[in-house]
């Protein structure tokens, strides 16, 4: 574990909720034999992190039922974690503007487990491949603010306007907590890592 991880981790474990160490609330099962898969393993509660996700379809699940289950982006399918993340078209415009930025192929995912294999592809440097994982889960954070930002504030949906938000995030964390001062905005913008 390098760069911003450790930095996040340190963070994580100076964390108390009600005087008790956060990371002694967590627990880890291992799921594939290795390691503590983030999205597919539960580490924090009894479900896992890709259940957890309110979306419509998951609270209906839940006898939570507010109307309609159709995703508020498209008006057309279904809100599932997977429909919004990948299948969406707005999540769909929004991974291709990423890949053409990170000169990367189209990017294209069949399940949400795809989405932590994203960075791991022919071409790219280990530190590329670093910030591109780091890019994901900004996406995925982003996706999910502006559904948020829809159907609670009424924000209209806008795909520029979420790509600027998923650059600008991705340039603070990349320059401050990454700790790479010497990059600039427009080396950024043409995803030229120094
Ligand atoms: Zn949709």
């Amino acid at each position: 574990m390098t760069g911003v991880w450790v930095s996040i981790v340190k963070c994580i474990l100076k964390v108390k909720v009600a005087g008790t160490n956060l990371v002694s609330l967590s627990k880890g099962e291992v799921g594939n034999g290795m390691d503590i898969r983030f999205w597919l393993d539960p580490w924090a509660c009894n479900d896992t992190l890709k259940e957890r996700i309110p979306t419509l379809a998951a609270l209906n699940t839940r006898n939570c039922r507010f109307g309609s289950l159709l995703c508020g982006m498209c008006d057309q399918h279904e809100e599932s974690i997977g429909h919004l993340l990948l299948e969406c078209e707005v999540a769909m415009e929004i991974w291709q503007k990423i890949g053409d930025w990170c000169k990367e192929q189209p990017l294209f995912f069949f399940s949400t487990t795809d989405l932590f294999k994203a960075h791991n592809v022919e071409g790219l440097g280990i530190k590329e491949k670093s910030v591109l994982k780091g890019i994901v889960f900004i996406t995925c954070w982003c996706i999910w603010k502006a559904r948020n930002d829809l159907r609670f504030a009424n924000i209209t949906i806008n795909v520029d306007r979420i790509f600027n938000d998923i650059r600008s995030i991705g340039f603070l964390w990349y320059r401050n907590r990454g700790k790479h001062r010497s990059i600039m905005w427009n080396d950024w913008c043409g995803f030229n890592l120094r």
